[in-house]
């Protein structure tokens, strides 16, 4: 895969200093951002620390007290990469202060930017999490009550939003309503906890109590309170099971990994070869992989070595940086490959630049045939939600057929699951499910107004 994920969220309300556990659910949650990561906890006011890179350096020799407390990490997809726009990000306003962490992308951001600046917002990032923040204290004043406040500012917003909220000692966890990014409650014997992923969950000691429902607002404190807007459909990212969340996570009530490792069974059944030896492009590729081998009796094998102190190949900023990156992220194992004929699984094609660097590496490593097999169906349209696919022209699949691609990634053969099938796989209905990035049926009616496509 080559795309840039984004945030993850987490938020926690103790009886004990919570800072290490937040740590350790940013650091199970690395592989969603790892461009900056902040934590901010409540004493009698907010405390933050906020650094460039990943967990393990952001927070050498810091230590926040509290109780209370909240983390995220980042990359960046609306606004600029870079210290300013890190998160959680800290509003003061009359109504006292809040800190919050966001995932998603608004789709409105341009014209609620605007329409806050006709009014005399001022703004001193150029994120949507800003927009966001400071909609919810403009309606807070309005209002009068803080919940409140934020239904008023879901009514205006479009887009992704999963967000944690960090206001006088509370936590307030926020879904938007089409429930696009993942958002989930669990609970230890000490402390009840938000995350992303279920997998920060499970780095906590904490068990799942439920996911965050569409367009719902969470308030933690001793208890667990739930208010809400109403939600228009549901559509919960089907790349989240696909690529982005980690195999080990619980998103929605369905196991990633036994999604992808369905994905890879019905590509078996679907688009079967004749070949020796099935191998993953690591690590996002692995688990249906696995599946495909198990429902085809052709053995898995190691026949990429992935360096596992590089970030993913998307996560690089520049073009310069992804070519090169290829070559030093994997290595082929020349025994495992050398004279054979591999069905190779990745997860996805966005430009096909990287499909064809790896194609190209095993053969040079030996490889007598390669048919590439990719679990997500062809990606063709950009993602307004917060998944930086760019644009048409950079989706290989958007203007060639299968037989083009084949021939520019230069396998043997190149087969896609089908929409069907992925929906088969999740198992969910599709109108559950965004699917836009594949066949332009965006869930949320709206002018698209980020990306001049
Ligand atoms: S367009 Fe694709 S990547 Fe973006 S939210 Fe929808 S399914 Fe996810």
């Amino acid at each position: 895969m080559e795309g840039k994920e984004k945030c993850a969220v987490f938020g926690i309300y103790s009886n004990k200093p919570v800072f290490d556990l937040i740590y350790y659910g940013l650091y199970s949650m690395q592989h969603r951002g790892q461009e900056s990561a902040g934590i901010a906890t409540y004493t009698d006011k907010i405390e933050i620390h906020k650094a460039e890179g990943l967990v393990s350096e952001a927070f050498k020799g810091v230590f926040l007290e509290g109780c209370v407390g909240m983390g995220h990490v980042r990359y960046s997809t609306t606004g600029e990469s870079g210290m300013g726009n890190s998160q959680p990000l800290i509003i003061n306003y009359a109504g006292g202060s809040f800190a919050v962490g966001h995932n998603g992308n608004l789709i409105n951001s341009l014209e609620l930017r605007m329409q806050m600046k006709r009014r005399g917002s001022t703004f001193a990032t150029t994120t949507d999490t800003e927009i966001i923040a400071k909609l919810i204290a403009q309606e807070h004043l309005k209002e009068g009550d803080f919940v409140k406040g934020i239904k008023q500012a879901m009514n205006q917003l479009r887009g992704s939003y999963s967000l944690v909220i960090l206001k006088d000692k509370k936590i307030i966890a926020v879904r938007d309503p089409w429930a696009l990014k993942p958002l989930i409650i669990g609970r230890s014997d000490n402390s009840i906890i938000v995350a992303s992923e279920s997998c920060a969950l499970d780095a906590v000691g904490a068990k799942i109590v439920r996911d965050v429902k569409a367009g719902e607002i969470i308030v933690i404190d001793k208890n667990i309170k739930s208010d809400s807007v109403i939600s228009e459909r549901l559509a919960h990212c089907m790349f989240e099971y696909v690529y982005f969340a980690r195999p080990d996570s619980i998103i929605d009530g369905l196991p990633v990994y036994e999604i992808r490792k369905k994905l890879g069974e019905i590509l078996a059944r679907d688009a079967p070869v004749d070949a020796d030896i099935v191998v993953a492009v690591p690590a996002s590729g692995i688990t249906a992989a696995i599946g495909y081998a198990r429902a085809s009796n052709i053995p898995y094998g190691e026949g990429l070595m992935k360096n596992r102190y590089f970030g993913r190949t998307f996560i690089l900023p520049e073009q310069i940086d992804r070519e090169k990156g290829v070559r030093i992220k994997l290595n082929p194992i020349k025994s495992e490959i050398s004279g054979k004929k591999l069905v190779l699984i990745d997860d996805s094609i966005v430009r096909g630049t990287t499909a064809k660097r790896i194609v190209k590496l095993l053969r040079d490593f030996g490889a007598a045939q390669v048919h590439v097999r990719i679990t997500c169906p062809p990606l063709k349209e950009p993602c307004f939600y917060g998944i930086d696919m760019q644009t048409h022209g950079e989706f290989i699949a958007k203007e060639n057929d299968i037989e083009e691609i084949r021939k520019q990634i230069g396998a043997d053969s190149i087969r896609y699951n089908s929409i069907d099938s992925l929906i088969e796989a999740i198992g969910l209905p599709e109108n559950n499910l965004c699917l836009a990035c594949l066949n332009g049926n965006y869930p949320i009616k709206d002018k698209q107004l980020k990306l001049d496509v």
